[in-house]
């Protein structure tokens, strides 16, 4: 059976490797965000020309559509010129037919302009998809060695996180929590060795009072100055 302090240290070990491993997966980070970075900045020029290419397919169906009315309302009024029965009407459907023609043609040449922008569009469109197809190539290699690393981390995280909870039943649920707050305000280890008279992590000067309770009891005792746990070793505990 393990003393309460024997299993403490044993799962501020467990904590420390998983904490090695954390900065073994940050550490991979940089590489994942460079890479993400580079494709990102594409997939955003691609969303921003297929866009713009919608926009301007829009506005191509519409004027296509009211090019095709103008152009039925030439062909009916010309039908009309052809069996109209006075000059009036002939003026009319005449002058009718002249403005839905000037009308056509500006629209054809607005459209001439919509076709333009749409083919430099596609254009660019085209050129990013390849963009993004060259840079998938060249990453391939890269993002494999990633997932990789990011595989054998995972696995060896996966085993020291059971490994803690195994260890972690071992320690008292009081102490546990206190050791567990600490480790998390501090980001690093909770538990101390004395050094000498002092706290291990802040030296610290501890009483005399306190130092006695915790050599002849083995009790773990708080830190008043930096708030960790401290212990006294075997050796210095005689
Ligand atoms: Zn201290």
């Amino acid at each position: 059976m393990a003393t309460e302090l024997q299993a403490l240290l044993a799962l501020q070990e467990d904590d420390v490797i998983i904490r090695g491993l954390e900065e073994r997966l940050a550490l991979l980070e940089p590489r994942i965000r460079e890479l993400d970075g580079r494709r990102t900045r594409i997939l955003d020029a691609i969303a921003r020309s297929t866009a713009a290419a919608e926009v301007e397919e829009k506005k191509q169906a519409h004027l296509r559509d009211r090019i095709a009315e103008h152009k039925l309302l030439i062909e009916k009024n010309k039908a009309a010129m052809d069996v109209v029965q006075n000059i009036k009407m002939a003026t009319a459907a005449a002058a009718q037919m002249e403005q839905a023609m000037k009308i056509v043609a500006t629209e054809d040449s607005d459209l001439l302009a919509i076709n333009r922008r749409l083919e430099d569009v596609r254009g660019s469109l085209a050129n990013q998809q390849g963009e993004l197809a060259a840079l998938e190539t060249e990453q391939e290699a890269a993002r494999a060695d990633v997932a990789a690393q990011q595989g054998v981390i995972d696995a060896e995280m996966n085993e020291a996180m059971a490994k803690r909870t195994i260890a972690a039943k071992e320690v008292a649920a009081s102490l546990l929590d206190k050791y567990d707050r600490i480790r998390k305000r501090k980001m690093a280890d909770a538990v101390f060795a004395m050094r000498g008279m002092s706290c291990g992590n802040c030296d610290t000067a501890i009483p005399m009072q306190r130092r006695h309770v915790m050599t002849s009891t083995e009790a773990i005792d708080l830190c008043e100055a930096c708030g960790v746990l401290m212990y006294f070793t075997p050796a210095e505990r005689v």
